[in-house]
């Protein structure tokens, strides 16, 4: 009797997990790195920065509300809207989208009662749903083990199975090619202020920059300079502080150069340290050695493979990811510059 009441109750823990994670997103979901737990700390004048664990946004206080970057998800969006109305007693007037990401802009709904929400123009076709007779991926087919062009909860695996929720927008409980095609963003709320080359927030009499920047990362992608008083970028995923950048980067040094011309002081990316203009300098830096690095084991005749064994960029050993990114960072120059010389 004991043990079936035990039974029951495990059961009941694990029914109410799940229930939550239906309709939160938990920290738990989001990528962990050694920076833990939610916080807020001023950077300059009226601008300041919140994290949960490895995610930052950036904020601007006004006398007319507040200018937030990047909502994260649901849990810290809950957690920073109560706290922003504690702190200052203002409301959240604008949601800058950085790019349309799960993990960054996921949860805007929670601003909805005041917010406007601004993305870049290409934002929304991200964001809408595919023709409806999209196939599936062809990096999602190995999971269609019955072979009927969609994925069953019981079918996915990694990335589809933990945020299956996330990809599933109509809740039929099996995930379509259009489904799968879109991305794990059923929460993340369309803007309904979009913009192609940039555009200026003034609020309580302060400016703030919104710049696109479109990047192989994100066709999306957003960059935001708050001025009057400060100096302050925020640039998500692609400029990292003390961190290998992600995944098969190209040759994108010239825009990370026409970011670090830029007038300010303090730079935040989305993720991880905390940063300055020097760490800006510094990731450029590492692009142009990776470059060179690249582009003398090409002339040598090099292989891809032989390429990522031998450019180690051993400087740069101490930076967050080294072990995972430098490899693909080495693919991704690679094809770049093979590329270029063709
Ligand atoms: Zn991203």
């Amino acid at each position: 009797m004991g043990r079936c009441m035990k039974v029951v109750g495990v059961a009941a823990f694990v029914l109410a997990v799940f229930a939550q994670s239906a309709r939160a997103q938990t920290a738990a979901q989001y990528q962990q790195t050694q920076f833990k737990g939610k916080e807020i700390g001023k950077l300059t004048g009226d601008v300041y920065f919140a994290r949960m664990d490895d995610y930052v946004s950036v904020f601007m206080v006004t006398p007319e509300g507040i200018v937030l970057v990047e909502p994260i998800g649901t849990e810290f969006a809950t957690w920073l809207k109560a706290e922003l109305a504690r702190r200052f007693n203002l409301p959240v007037k604008y949601v800058i989208y950085s790019h349309s990401h799960w993990d960054h802009a996921s949860g805007g709904a929670v601003y909805a009662d005041t917010a406007r929400f601004i993305g870049h123009e290409n934002m929304l076709k991200n964001v809408a749903m595919p023709a409806a007779n999209t196939p599936l991926p062809q990096n999602a087919k190995a999971q269609d083990t019955n072979g009927n062009g969609r994925i069953e909860q019981a079918e996915a695996r990694g990335q589809m199975q933990t945020l299956f929720d996330l990809y599933d927008a109509n809740k039929d409980g099996a995930l379509s090619g259009a489904e799968v095609t879109r991305g794990p963003i059923t929460l993340v709320r369309a803007p309904d202020l979009t913009y192609t080359d940039r555009i200026h927030i003034n609020l309580g009499g302060k400016r703030v920059e919104v710049i696109a920047r479109p990047i192989a990362h994100a066709d999306d992608n957003t960059i935001v300079r708050f001025v009057d008083g400060t100096g302050v970028v925020f640039a998500s995923d692609w400029i990292t502080v003390r961190r290998l950048p992600f995944g098969a980067i190209g040759d994108e040094i010239a825009m990370v150069k026409a970011v670090e011309a830029m007038d300010f002081e303090y730079f935040v990316c989305s993720h991880g340290a905390l940063g300055k203009k020097a760490d800006v300098t510094a990731n450029i830096r590492y692009r142009e050695e990776l470059r060179d690095a690249v582009a003398k084991s090409i002339a040598a005749g090099q292989t891809l493979e032989q390429a990522q064994a031998s450019v180690m960029m051993e400087a740069y050993k101490a930076w967050d990811f080294y072990e995972q990114q430098r490899p693909q960072n080495v693919a991704g120059m690679y094809r770049a510059l093979s590329t270029n010389r063709r």
